[in-house]
């Protein structure tokens, strides 16, 4: 339970209720969880809050393994009419993840496909996020694409580009990033060049404007990385203008989205163990979340029964 910014506790609360209860088998956490823990989020409900958004587990009703989405759209209001269920004006999120059990709308709960383990199964929420923002991007085979950032957003944008026949360039500092980034399928480099597409992955002012310094005239930028709330970014006016760069923003997804992304790590189009970090238990997580992360990109898996 998050009883406010920093201060997360392992406790005994009272059993979820919802539509269906699902026992989880494992949660991943993400930049968002530590943004989540440091910040409080949007998504996140009065203190104090239940956390953890990306998780996976047996339903008690049925025992099918489901991932539990981490949202619910009205599917009412003009957004949902538009077909942006990922922009809905009265999303109902599903947060509760790090705990034993979590109670989730039957809406929310997508089928894990046979084979794929719960760990690579929580990945498909953020990879969901990463089919939405190369959806946003608009590729095209044999574009010249780069990814700015080497967390596993940003390699996880790479190989989805790889996938989409784009010649993929990833720029970060770490050398194991670097590797994790050719074995991807990306090219790795320390810092951009010029290129078509731009895609930003780290979510600091800075980096979005390192994205649009990185554009070519006519390109398209879209900035995945979430900055911090109240952050405010100065831009230079002149590529934005004269050459004419499409810049876009790319936020969550939609449940197809989230089909999508189950199959492309089912069918291990994208090697989720190669994301895959350390496996703990909730009374390791306030401690691991904060730890700086060095070295290879990888998520945390949590096995709330460890
Ligand atoms: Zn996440
Ligand atoms: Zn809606």
């Amino acid at each position: 339970m998050l009883h406010g910014p920093g201060d997360l506790r392992v406790e005994q609360v009272e059993e979820p209720e919802g539509e269906v209860v699902v026992t989880v088998e494992a949660a991943t956490a993400c930049a968002t969880d530590l943004k989540t823990l440091r910040h409080g989020h949007l998504s996140l409900g009065p203190y104090p809050a239940r956390f953890g958004h990306e998780t996976v587990g047996v339903r008690d009703d049925t025992g099918e393994r489901v991932l539990v989405g981490d949202s619910v759209t009205c599917g009412a209001c003009a957004q949902c009419a538009k077909g942006h269920g990922q922009l809905c004006d009265a999303m109902t999120w599903v947060i509760g993840g790090f705990a034993e059990r979590i109670a989730a709308p039957a809406a929310a709960l997508h089928a894990v496909p046979d084979g794929l383990d719960a760990a690579g199964a929580a990945m498909a929420e953020p990879l969901a996020a990463a089919v939405h923002a190369v959806g946003r991007s608009g590729p095209r085979p044999g574009v010249d694409a780069a990814v700015l950032g080497g967390g596993t957003m940003g390699l996880m944008l790479a190989r989805l580009l790889v996938i989409e026949g784009c010649e993929v360039t990833l720029a970060d500092r770490h050398p194991e990033r670097q590797r994790q980034a050719q074995a991807f399928g990306a090219r790795p480099v320390r810092e951009l060049g010029r290129h078509e597409l731009v895609l930003e992955a780290v979510g600091r002012p800075q980096a979005w404007r390192a994205a649009i310094e990185a554009a070519r005239p006519g390109a398209t930028v879209v900035l995945v990385g979430g900055c911090p709330s109240g952050s405010e970014v100065t831009l230079p006016a002149a590529p934005l203008h004269y050459a004419e760069l499409d810049v876009r923003g790319a936020f969550h997804h939609s449940p197809a989205e989230v089909d999508r992304a189950l199959e492309l790590l089912a069918t291990g189009a994208v090697d989720w163990r190669a994301l895959a970090g350390e496996t703990i238990g909730l009374e390791e997580l306030a401690e691991a979340l904060v730890r700086p992360s060095a070295g290879e990109a990888r998520k945390l898996v949590v096995d709330p029964h460890l």
